[in-house]
């Protein structure tokens, strides 16, 4: 047992997609490096959080803090995008951490700030703190946000009215139909934030992201290419992932769990559009009868459509006389009631696609929910929303061969129909190619597991991480000493 502790400080931005990894980060730094860690939350939905943290197998590991909420109303035009209300929240945010890092007896020798918190590292700069970005994703979707400040007018031209792929020194293109929302307005204010994050990150220590060196060998080789003309990050990178959050036991007898249970290995399809992703009204649909239509069993977890936002909020509306949502078929609930299960707007994710009986995910391809079903060794049926999932769902089918993806790109004017619907179930559960991608998943279930057992590559990163954080603390004490 070490005798003084590093104590680090974590940030996380608004929505689970964020929270939930950095509950994991801490969690890690706590189980293997003995750190003390306090977890700063900007939270929109307590309860979600919360339940999140009593999912913890031991919720005292580190001391989670929210930060007071803040409006926002009058500092952002209500039309803004998620991810421009995320990052206003944040800068919001900023005096309510200062006061409360300032306020601590045994003051963080690190802040790691998620990537809509980087603004915070200035925090960390004035209370001589080592500085970190942990991305919640992958380190190409990292080397497009730190490579996009430096692109000229001319690629920008090329990128956003010629439609051309975004060329990145070293790394995959991103083709123009899987670019970020960000880089393509360059009079929203989101574009002008992204341009900020990419010149902020390589500011940082170092860069923490939730992927593994096998994952994306030439990618990361290419961000620490240091002989490379157009090196498109000169900051350390660390792959310390897949961060996913471990499952437990439900406490109580889960219904979901208990279906599954009774369903034969490797049958069901779970259909989840993540924390937040919603489909039109017509889009929702189509996926009721294409499932119906693939007479496989399913898991599907709903929330009411949303006609113009596929990252939209929530709103109630009614049931029909057998429960079924009124935005979904009539007697959808009666007719499935053997092969299928809805739940309404939450599931605990990470438990159902551990069951043995999941066969096959149908995501949004957020990383997180990526990453859960790469480590329970699911394939996926790719249906990209919005942010960076664009480029997760190509990279699942292009490079890693592990999910089919509809030929439509599902937009909420342009949807995808029952029939490719059915079709992308059966060749995920039925046909022999999804028993090809179930077998190319599974050896990358293994090379996740490898890199982050204590011999592993991404528990190296973090080990290496965690010597900085100690030499930092040292390097404080003895200032202090005189
Ligand atoms: N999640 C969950 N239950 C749900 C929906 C989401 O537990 O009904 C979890 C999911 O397991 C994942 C996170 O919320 O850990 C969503 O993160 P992701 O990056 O996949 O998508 P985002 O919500 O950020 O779009």
């Amino acid at each position: 047992m070490k005798t003084t502790k590093p104590h680090v400080a974590l940030l996380a931005s608004p929505g689970m997609g964020h929270v939930i990894p950095v509950l994991e980060l801490g969690k890690r730094l706590v189980v293997y490096h003995e750190f003390q860690v306090t977890i700063f939350v900007v939270a929109t939905d307590a309860a979600t959080v919360e339940s999140q943290l009593r999912n913890l197998p031991n919720p005292n590991l580190f001391n989670v803090v929210s930060l007071p909420p803040v409006d926002i109303s009058g500092v952002v035009d209500p039309a803004a995008s998620i991810v421009t209300k995320i990052i206003v929240m944040m800068r919001e945010s900023l005096p309510a951490l200062r006061s409360a890092i300032s306020a601590m007896s045994l003051r963080p020798t690190a802040l790691i700030v998620d990537l809509f918190g980087s603004e915070a590292m200035v925090i960390a700069d004035e209370l001589k703190m080592l500085k970190y970005v942990f991305i919640a994703s992958n380190a190409w979707f990292l080397s497009a946000t730190t490579y996009f400040p430096t692109i000229d007018k001319q690629l920008e031209e090329e990128h956003i009215n010629q439609q051309k792929p975004l060329m990145i020194p070293g790394c995959k293109p991103v083709p123009f139909e899987d670019t970020l929302e960000a880089f393509l307005d360059p009079k929203d204010q989101v574009y002008v934030e992204y341009l900020r994050l990419g010149l902020e990150i390589p500011k940082a220590d170092g860069v923490l992201i939730n992927t593994w060196e096998d994952l994306e060998t030439a990618t990361l080789a290419a961000m620490r290419d240091t002989t490379s003309l157009g090196r498109v990050t000169k900051v350390p990178v660390y792959p310390i992932g897949p961060l996913v959050r471990q499952v437990t036991p439900p406490a109580l007898e889960d219904s979901v769990l208990g279906w599954l249970d009774k369903q034969p290995t490797e049958s069901v399809i779970y259909v989840s559009f993540g924390s937040g992703g919603t489909l039109s009204s017509k889009q929702m649909i189509e996926l009721a009868w294409g499932l119906e239509q693939s007479q496989q069993r399913f898991v599907w977890v709903v929330r009411p459509p949303m006609d113009n936002d596929a990252s939209g909020t929530f709103f109630e509306v009614g049931n029909g006389s057998d429960g079924t949502p009124n935005y979904l078929p009539d007697g959808f609930l009666t007719r499935n009631s053997e092969k299928g299960l809805v739940v309404q707007k939450w599931a605990p994710q990470a438990e159902l696609l551990a069951h043995p009986s999941m066969g096959g995910f149908l995501s949004h391809c957020g990383w997180n929910s990526t990453m859960e079903s790469i480590l329970n060794g699911v394939p996926m049926i790719a249906w990209p929303l919005y942010a960076e999932q664009k480029m997760n769902a190509t990279m699942l089918t292009e490079e890693l061969g592990v999910a089919v993806r509809s030929k439509e790109l599902p937009t909420t004017e342009r949807i995808v129909e029952r029939e490719e619907i059915e079709t992308m179930v059966r060749r995920i559960i039925v046909d022999k190619e999804g028993h090809g991608m179930r077998s190319r998943v599974k050896k990358l279930k293994h090379s996740a597991e490898k890199a982050t057992s204590i011999v592993g590559s991404s528990y190296d990163s973090l080990s290496k991480v965690a010597k900085d954080c100690e030499i930092g603390l040292l390097s404080h004490m003895s200032k202090a000493l005189g």
